[in-house]
């Protein structure tokens, strides 16, 4: 499957919506519009790639809505050779907005099925991260300290393991609270004890689950 005219133009016009609903990082935009979301869908969603929605992408699962990619990205301030830790690769496509950005990612899942998936089909589009199949709670302790963490799943608290994994001036972006909706947190590290927790408005995700999934939920 290819990037065709027509996949281009469809981007572009997500891109200019994104830019209306108050996205104004321009980094951000441009790195939409370069990433070929089609291409990270079952086929049977093709034609809606470029829709402003979240779809599913297997294992109960789903690829997160652009405005929420290009609002977490943008919130997340990345400068460029951030080392960032993401919590929930999913499809790979947040993952590759952040490794367009010049960020050095690590990306962590805990479905075996979309671990695999994701390590496979990312380098072959070209993006270069590193991929761990894991616990996001207890995030890569012997890779810590972070410039920035995103958290691509809700969940019911911030996670301390993950507040303790990131750096003195890093900031973590993540949707917290439990059931269909989450507000939008950004946690900022002040010092090694003091963080500033400021929130972002509210958005819907997947739940954050304990540990590792071998199949069996
Ligand atoms: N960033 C993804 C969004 C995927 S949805 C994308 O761009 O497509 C959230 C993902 O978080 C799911 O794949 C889910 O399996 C994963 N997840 C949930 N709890 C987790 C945990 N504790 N550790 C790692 N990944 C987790």
């Amino acid at each position: 499957m290819k990037d065709s005219f027509r996949h281009k133009g469809l981007r572009k016009q997500l891109v200019q919506h994104l830019a209306s609903k108050g996205i104004k990082n321009i980094d951000v935009l441009s790195a939409i519009n370069s990433i070929p979301r089609h291409l990270f869908l079952d086929t049977a969603f093709v034609n809606f790639a470029y829709q402003d929605k979240a779809f599913p992408i297997g294992s109960g699962q789903t690829i997160s809505q652009p405005y929420t990619v290009a609002f977490q990205s943008q919130l997340l301030d990345l400068n460029p050779y951030d080392k960032v830790l993401e919590v929930g690769t999913g499809s790979g496509y947040q993952a590759a907005v952040l490794t367009l950005l010049d960020a050095d990612v690590y990306t962590i899942e805990r479905q075996r099925d979309l671990f695999n998936k994701s390590k496979f089909f990312l380098p072959k589009l070209g993006y270069n991260c590193r991929f761990v199949y894991g616990d996001g709670y207890k995030g890569l302790p012997k890779l810590a300290p972070f410039n920035k963490i995103i958290i691509t799943c809700g969940a019911p608290c911030i996670p301390a393991d993950l507040v303790a994994q990131l750096k003195v001036g890093g900031r973590m972006v993540a949707p917290i609270g439990e059931g269909d909706i989450q507000v939008m947190h950004l946690i900022e590290k002040l010092s090694e004890t003091e963080t500033r927790i400021t929130t972002h408005g509210e958005f819907s995700f997947v739940p954050m689950l304990n540990d590792k999934n071998n199949g069996v939920e």
